[in-house]
C-alpha cells in the first residue's frame, strides 16, 4: 500500500513493506521523495524521520533534478533530426496505403515532438499530428496510430462508432494499443 504524506509542504510517497528500517530515495527526473517503511511504522515516526533528513533531501532533490535536466538536453540534435526524417519516410509510405484501403483521408500531417500522445487529429480541419516517439515503434504500431487518427477524421470521439471502424479495419488493434501503453 502506497500513500502520499505532505510533510512541511513536501509530498512524500510512503510504501509499507516487510522491512526493518525506514529507507528513503529521491527519484529522477523530478526529484520525487519515496520512502519504504515497516508495516508498524506510524505516520508520526515517518514524519520525524523525514524532518531529521530535510537538509539531505533538499541537497539530493536539487542534484537529481540538475542531473536529469542535463541528461534530457543531451539528446543529440542531429540524432533527433535523423529519427524525425526516418519517421516521416515511414509515415509517407504507410499513410497513403491505409487511406487507400479504408477510404479515410486526412488533409495533411505533421510530425511533432509530443510526449504525452502518439498522435492527434484536428477534427475540424482533419489535419493529423504524429508524435516523434513513434520513431522507436514498430510498423504495426505505426499503422495502428495512423488508422486511429484517420478514424478521428470521421468520428471525433472514442465512442461505439470509433470502435466499430477500428474493429473493421484492424481487428487486432486493442492488443497493439495495450502493448503501446508500456
Ligand atoms: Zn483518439
Amino acid at each position: 500500500m502506497t500513500k502520499i504524506i505532505i510533510i512541511d509542504g513536501l509530498p512524500v510517497e510512503v510504501t509499507k513493506k516487510r522491512i526493518k528500517r525506514i529507507n528513503m530515495r529521491v527519484k529522477a527526473p523530478d526529484g520525487k521523495v519515496v520512502i519504504s517503511a515497516p508495516y508498524l511504522a506510524s505516520d508520526k515516526h515517518i514524519i520525524e524521520f523525514v524532518r531529521s533528513k530535510m537538509d539531505w533531501i533538499d541537497r539530493t532533490v536539487a542534484k537529481v533534478r540538475t542531473r536529469s535536466a542535463a541528461q534530457a538536453q543531451a539528446v543529440d540534435p542531429a540524432e533527433k533530426e535523423a529519427r524525425r526524417a526516418d519517421l516521416k519516410r515511414r509515415i509517407g509510405e504507410r499513410l497513403p496505403v491505409i487511406e487507400q484501403r479504408t477510404g479515410l483521408r486526412c488533409s495533411g500531417w505533421t510530425v511533432r515532438d509530443m510526449h504525452t500522445r502518439w498522435g492527434s487529429c484536428n477534427t475540424r480541419t482533419h489535419h493529423v499530428n504524429f508524435s516523434l516517439m513513434l520513431a522507436a515503434r514498430s510498423d504495426t504500431e505505426l499503422d495502428y496510430v495512423i488508422l486511429h487518427e484517420l478514424v478521428h477524421t470521421v468520428v471525433p470521439n472514442h465512442g461505439p462508432d470509433f470502435y466499430a471502424l477500428m474493429d473493421r479495419f484492424m481487428p487486432g488493434w486493442k492488443m497493439i494499443r495495450r502493448g503501446m501503453k508500456n
